[in-house]
């Protein structure tokens, strides 16, 4: 079963930088599920519009950002709602309830001048409708502890936390509604190893005891390895890729999928790793064709010519690349 669906959906920043019209193509013909109760990781070099999709999903779609095209179905109950058709009173009761975003360097999301158990006060007020100052407060230590955080955080201020421990403060109140969806964009960054993986810890406990989806953001594989149940690999504002996680590292077939898993470093392995050569095209001047081939060693006269289709060819294994299109031009 499905909880969120993209269709050809495009979304680009419309920039007027010194009086030129910049468009560039962050989110590009989209069509892609996320299935109830599964992890799903997004992966891809910075700038490919990860972060841009996420914002897309969660209704947060501010100018310069604009839809351009297609739509985005939230699924409970087996009724689906195309948000950006709702009108926007009707929209936000879906916001932290439905779905719910962890946002990149979502230290800073802390309030530093509000206790935690004020913070999470502030939030859940406005977004509950008994807001009974014992029942609140119980509700909040309730969850708190289900996460595994101790209760004396609640009467601390942000900056009295680690890095690591604010990042979970984040994610138990971007959770603490219980929401079907929780999007995380890049959680783990800046943080070190150990640090890393409590916080992964927290997002697998969270998804098997309440059951969600997670869309994990993050440009590191390894975390991706580690927790994903399915990957999608995100190129130039598109997908190019999408498998079971076990599928993506076993057999990787679009060549830029394989530069991602050949640049991993490996346990024991003195080998310089391959990086994929040459850097992401800008968003605002894509080459024609497939967007990798000024960088893809197999690129062909028709790489060049014409995008591939994003296709599935092997049950639940999707890609867009010519080599597995079996069309020709
Ligand atoms: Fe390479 Fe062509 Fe496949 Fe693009 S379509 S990844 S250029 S082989
Ligand atoms: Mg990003």
């Amino acid at each position: 079963m499905n909880v969120i669906e993209t269709r050809n959906l495009s979304a680009y920043y419309m920039l007027d930088i010194y009086g030129r019209k910049v468009v560039v193509k962050a989110v590009d013909n989209i069509s892609i599920s996320f299935n109830q109760n599964e992890i799903y990781g997004i992966a891809g070099e910075s700038g490919c519009g990860k972060s841009t999709l996420l914002k897309v999903l969660f209704d947060l779609v501010e100018p310069p950002l604009r839809i351009v095209n297609g739509e985005v179905l939230y699924i409970e109950d087996n009724k689906s709602v195309s948000i950006y058709k709702t009108p926007l009173n009707n929209r936000r009761k879906y916001k932290w309830r439905f779905i719910s975003y962890v946002p990149q360097g979502s230290m800073n999301v802390l309030n530093p001048v509000r206790k935690i158990s004020q913070t999470f006060e502030d939030f859940l007020k406005p977004n509950i409708n008994n807001s009974d100052p014992t029942e609140l407060k119980e509700r909040i230590v309730k969850h708190i502890l289900e996460l595994g955080l101790r209760k004396e955080v609640l009467d601390a201020y942000p900056h009295q936390l680690s890095g690591g421990m604010r990042q979970r403060v984040t994610i138990a109140l971007a959770t603490i509604l219980t929401p079907r969806v929780i999007i995380a964009d890049e959680p783990t960054t800046a943080l070190d190893v150990v640090t890393q993986r409590g916080v992964i810890q927290i997002l697998k406990d969270i998804q098997s005891r309440f059951n969600n989806t997670i869309i994990l953001v993050t440009h590191d594989m390894g975390v991706h390895a580690n927790v994903a149940d399915r990957i999608g690999i995100m190129y130039a504002g598109k997908f190019v890729e999408e498998a079971k996680t076990a599928e993506i590292f076993e057999n990787p077939l679009h060549p830029y999928t394989k530069f991602l898993i050949d640049s991993l470093p490996q346990f024991g392995d003195g080998r310089k790793r391959e990086s994929a050569p040459g850097s992401p095209p800008s968003l605002s001047s894509l080459p024609e064709g497939c967007a990798f081939h000024p960088r893809c060693p197999y690129a062909m006269a028709k790489c060049k010519a014409s995008a591939p289709q994003f296709i599935e060819v092997d049950k639940g294994h999707k890609v867009a690349c010519w080599l597995y299109s079996g069309v020709d031009l």
